[in-house]
């Protein structure tokens, strides 16, 4: 009786393939092998086995078993439930999982080994080189250096036979991290959450804990004791850490590698793809202790998970909302509980899906009391631009300037936020009037007044600023509507000339060490005024920060979508918790044309738990999350008229279901994205319906003709 294999390949295809098992192939469920597909072979994942033989209908035969370490059984299975919740093909996931394993592999190096014949001429140089051969693996100069010889030497001992060179392929080598290398002493508040975490991991059960506390309040010394904990316990046990952006990983690297005398590994999508396979390996084959990482580190195929943070888990940088769509930090709960190991998830201003659980006793709610030390909060002010507008095409209001002047002549630093890239958002034509779009999108073009072009930044599309309006022709009729963070700087300028003024949006910062750059430049104090998009909003600790002025309060408020209130606050409330860190009490002042809103309200009264209460009751009559459920349909295509008539039979095929109502569908707020008509669906539940396996059957009631593509968003963060 033969075998057959059930082989998942990473692409999006319906399901798992199976494939004849050859006679004498030993193979497990996890392994990667070579699978035929059409005239090519794929790479897979091995997902079942069963004896038998494909009947009268031949399955196609598996090359080979690949010599790469195979997928552990919770990492396969993690990768399978994430498909499920997110509506979506494993493969989808399965493709993200072996980013990895699939990268190139590093290029083999020229290691040095003793062959075991004697040196002819024993000189002490020529017997150091030979015993420092024998005791690591090292390159010529390497080996040299190591010696205390001179190139000359290795190279002698190589011509005469007592040396040879091998090729080695680079392996991934972490130190172990030490977990009493420079443990803190915790304040009292801080001790006690770190005796709750360390309970709650010792039971080595899946329990998940809310660290609630303020910006300064230590919550990253908690969690990196936590995982001190973890490792004192069990040195086999790895630890993931997430965070939201790329840019914020540099600093709790550094973190990590003061506080255990080692650096973790680093994983994300601006790894290069021979380090990424190191990485990859690394973790598979339990040479890593501790990863951190932006949300795709999930996936990784870890063999001892203990404990999982996410950082800022209320970010919702944490959503990935292009391929496969998934909410990080819901996954990575997901993972622990799979893995049966701790997810401490960690925020000033927690999400109300995560303040909900932690209220209703199903997370673990540690708050800490206040910021440690001296530091305290800073003040927050409002500043209402109906009583004290800027000057025309100005943007900062005298009672900023006039505190940002203060703050300079007491040599302390300004961080000015405006969570908007480029120079101006709008460029319109004062003769015609017209807006200027990408010619195949509805949003606006950006003005970047370093590069002199225009962006979409939706798409990518990008043209240098035209002399004449492209409508009307006419010259010199282009003009910059409102600010970027390039056009604040401008101003900030003009008012002072003298002080050290810098950018921080990711436009102007390209890879994350030249961000850590500008962040320790600001952390040593040698900038006067930071101009910053929320990448420097977020997890930075500059002590002498005493004065956030945030440009445009209402920003956020306008988009309208279900937590456009909540995301102002958090953002807010994390930019102003910049300042004041250390022992000088800081000072926030807001600018709004809404001073009597309720988040503004809130932010003054710096009253977090009423605002919360109050957005939570609302969303409770209204059945939203986290009392309800959402999930979206994206429908788009080349063609108006094809794509109206298939929204319509596509809304018929909708599933009745119990408790579930469909919205839509209606043009997109984007409704034209390159060339591309979008149409929306949004479907709300209750929380006790599968959402998931409802927009699964939906999508598979419908055929989506040709040039028709159906996206689902489940639990969906933007509403574009
Ligand atoms: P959070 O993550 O809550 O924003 P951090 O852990 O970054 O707070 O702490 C804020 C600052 O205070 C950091 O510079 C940190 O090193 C310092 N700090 C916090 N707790 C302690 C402690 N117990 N001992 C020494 N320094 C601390």
């Amino acid at each position: 009786m033969g075998q057959i294999a059930s082989v998942l390949l990473p692409m999006p295809l319906p399901e798992a393939f199976d494939y004849d098992v050859p006679d004498g192939l030993e193979l497990a469920v996890g392994d990667q092998v070579a699978a035929p597909l059409g005239p090519r072979l794929i790479r897979g994942v091995v997902t079942a086995l069963r004896d038998g033989t494909g009947g009268n209908r031949p399955l196609k035969v598996l090359a080979e078993r690949l010599d790469e370490p195979p997928l552990p059984p919770a990492t396969l299975e993690f990768i399978l439930w994430a498909a499920r919740y997110a509506a979506d093909v494993p493969g989808a996931a399965l493709s993200i999982a072996l980013r990895g394993a699939r990268a190139p592999q590093p290029r083999p190096v020229r290691i040095v080994e003793a062959t075991g014949l004697a040196p002819g001429r024993p000189t002490p140089a020529r017997t150091r080189v030979v015993e420092a051969a024998g005791q690591a693996r090292l390159a010529p100069a390497d080996l040299a250096r190591a010696a205390g010889v001179s190139g000359g030497v290795v190279k002698a001992l190589l011509d005469e036979g007592v040396l040879r060179l091998v090729e080695e392929r680079p392996v991934a080598r972490f130190h172990a991290p030490d977990p009493v290398f420079a443990a803190p002493a915790l304040n009292p508040s801080q001790a006690a959450a770190r005796d709750a975490l360390d309970r709650m991991t010792a039971t080595g059960d899946f329990q998940v804990a809310l660290l609630d506390g303020v910006t300064g309040s230590g919550k990253t010394e908690v969690y990196l004791e936590a995982a001190a904990a973890v490792l004192a316990r069990d040195p086999e046990a790895q630890v993931l850490i997430l965070l939201p952006e790329i840019a914020l990983t540099q600093a709790v690297i550094a973190r990590v590698a003061a506080r255990f005398g080692a650096a973790p590994a680093e994983w994300h999508s601006g790894i290069a793809p021979p380090q990424r396979r190191r990485v990859w390996e690394a973790v598979s084959g339990d040479r890593c202790r501790i990863v951190v990482g932006a949300r795709s580190a999930l996936f990784l195929p870890f063999q001892h998970l203990k404990l999982i943070v996410v950082d800022e888990e209320h970010d919702s940088s944490f959503k990935q909302e292009d391929g496969f769509i998934y909410q990080g930090r819901d996954l990575a709960v997901a993972r622990g509980k799979i893995e049966n190991c701790a997810v401490v998830l960690a925020s000033a201003t927690p999400s109300l899906e995560t303040l909900r659980n932690a209220e209703t006793g199903r997370y673990r709610w540690l708050r800490l009391a206040s910021r440690h030390g001296t530091a305290r909060l800073p003040d927050i002010d409002l500043v209402d631009l109906r009583e004290t507008p800027p000057d025309t095409g100005r943007w900062l209001s005298p009672p900023l300037v006039m505190a940002m002047a203060e703050t300079w002549g007491r040599g302390e630093q300004t961080l000015l936020f405006l969570n908007r890239r480029g120079y101006a958002p709008l460029v319109l034509c004062k003769a015609c009037g017209e807006r200027l779009c990408a010619p195949d999108s509805d949003s606006w073009l950006v003005e970047h007044r370093y590069s002199g072009r225009l962006v979409c930044h939706l798409t990518g599309f990008s043209m240098l600023k035209p002399k004449a309006c492209p409508y009307c022709g006419a010259a010199d009729s282009l003009v910059s509507i409102g600010p970027g963070v390039e056009r604040v700087e401008e101003e900030a300028r003009s008012l002072f000339p003298e002080a050290r003024i810098a950018v921080f949006s990711s436009d102007t910062i390209f890879d994350p060490r030249e961000g850590r750059r500008l962040i320790e430049a600001m952390e040593r104090g040698e900038i006067d005024i930071l101009v910053a998009t929320q990448a420097a909003a977020k997890g930075h600790n500059f002590p002498n920060l005493t004065l956030v002025g945030v440009v445009d309060a209402d920003l956020g408020l306008r988009g309208g979508d279900l937590r456009a209130a909540e995301r102002t606050y958090q953002l807010l409330a994390q930019a102003t918790g910049r300042a004041g860190r250390r022992d000088r009490p800081g000072r926030a002042l807001l600018q709004t044309y809404a001073p009597e809103h309720p988040v503004m309200q809130a932010l003054k009264a710096q009253d977090r738990d009423a605002f919360n209460a109050a957005e939570l009751d609302e969303r409770e009559a209204a059945g939203l999350p986290p009392f309800g459920r959402l999930a979206a349909a994206i429908v788009s295509g080349p063609d108006a008229q094809a794509l109206d008539a298939f929204v319509r039979t596509m809304a018929q095929a909708a599933p009745n279901g119990e408790g579930v109502d469909v919205f839509g569908p209606a043009d997109a707020p984007l409704s034209l994205i390159r060339g591309r008509r979008r149409k929306r669906f949004l479907v709300r539940a209750d929380r006790g319906v599968d959402l998931s396996a409802y927009m699964a059957a939906w999508r598979a009631r419908i055929r989506p003709p040709g040039q028709i593509r159906v996206t689902i968003d489940v639990d969906p963060y933007s509403f574009l």
